[in-house]
């Protein structure tokens, strides 16, 4: 193709990172122009660090998280290898990028989540995309378990975070970042759930070396909430607690990814209570950038890091923000004042803007 069709063919991860991915010319790419998001440099932040602080705000991807990097990929060679259904347990932001690939490429996708206390809204992305939502009576781990199975015996592709097509898609991020800035930051933060997502970074910033983009790898830092930190414990949480459900994960199924990340780099695995994440979470949105509760986990952990003394003056810092804010508004809403109702004349509304 030539002219303008050569451009828009650059669109999303897959074209633009070609050769850096296990795809070939029989790929069929299904894309939603996921990546190319934002490194926003965060004035208040580096202020109050002294460091070099820019946000990946990956809220920007098409359904509003960087699951698309992965999904592109999974979905795609999905449609590869012939599946005509794609299957995950997730009532978050997997099913909702699943169900818009999966559209998007003409396939069926099945959600299948425990009976129960499963919140529609939470699935709102996932229904109106045309996903077939099924309610197992089981718990999470069931119906997980038969996702496992339905993958084994049918032509069905199972999407959840074990796909190691996702690892690929979601490493260009890293790539971006080295873009970017021209090489790898120094340090490198971000929220850490079942961790595939900071096992992706590492493998793309050690990649981003071997192609000569970059001549120094960053420092890997993942944080965990204080009620679902199993890295941090050493230890499975049958039943974690965090109010930043997209990294209430007790059982990491990226675990050693993780920790092969933090050991490598000169890292470290923590966690931040939800009162520090939600106090980030409400200083970015102050700041302009809306993202969703998990993660505000990096912020947390960056200012964590600060008190610790654990950043050098000067030094250049990436925190990933992994969803956008609008997946969750109620926690916006909640604790926001109430709107003041005025009388219809200038007076009183310049009184209350504390202008008058
Ligand atoms: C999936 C997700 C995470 C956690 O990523 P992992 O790869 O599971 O560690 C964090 N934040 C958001 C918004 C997510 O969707």
């Amino acid at each position: 193709m030539t002219g303008p069709l050569t451009v828009a063919g650059k669109r999303g991860i897959i074209r633009r990172y070609l050769d850096q991915l296990p795809v070939s010319a029989a790929t069929p790419i299904v894309t939603l122009d996921e990546g190319d998001t934002p490194l926003i440099f965060s004035e208040r932040l580096s202020q109050e660090t002294g460091a070099e602080v820019w946000l990946k705000y990956e809220g920007l991807n098409p359904t509003g998280s960087f699951k698309d990097r992965g999904m592109t990929m999974a979905i795609s060679k999905a449609l590869e290898e012939g599946s005509k259904v794609v299957v995950c347990a997730s009532t978050g932001n997997t099913s909702a990028s699943a169900a818009a690939y999966a559209g998007r490429a003409g396939m069926v996708c099945a959600v299948l989540i425990p009976e129960g206390n499963v919140a529609l809204g939470k699935l709102a992305q996932a229904l109106v995309h045309g996903a077939r939502v099924l309610e197992v009576k089981g718990n999470f781990d069931q119906a997980l378990e038969l996702t496992k199975q339905m993958a084994d015996e049918q032509p069905i592709t199972l999407v959840n975070s074990v796909n190691p097509f996702r690892i690929e898609g979601q490493k260009t991020a890293a790539f971006e970042v080295v873009e970017a800035l021209g090489r790898a930051p120094d340090l490198h933060v971000m929220p850490v759930g079942n961790a595939g997502n900071i096992t992706a970074y590492w493998k793309g910033y050690r990649e981003a070396i071997d192609l000569g983009w970059s001549d120094s790898l960053p420092a890997m830092f993942g944080f965990q909430a204080d009620g679902a930190n199993p890295i941090v414990t050493g230890s499975p949480i049958a039943s974690p607690k965090t109010i930043a459900t997209a990294i209430r994960i007790g059982n990491p199924a990226s675990w050693s990814g993780a920790t092969d990340a933090a050991n490598d780099s000169g890292g470290r695995i923590s966690s931040v209570r939800d009162k520090e994440i939600l106090e980030a979470y409400r200083s970015l949105a102050a700041e302009g950038v809306f993202v969703e509760l998990a993660s505000a986990a990096s912020v947390a952990g960056l200012r964590q890091m600060a008190a610790e003394k654990r950043i050098p003056p000067g030094a250049t810092v990436v925190c990933v923000l992994t969803g956008h804010g609008l997946k969750d508004p109620d926690w916006a809403i909640a604790g926001a004042p109430r709107p003041l109702t005025v009388e219809a004349s200038i007076g009183p509304i310049l009184e209350h803007l504390d202008l008058a």
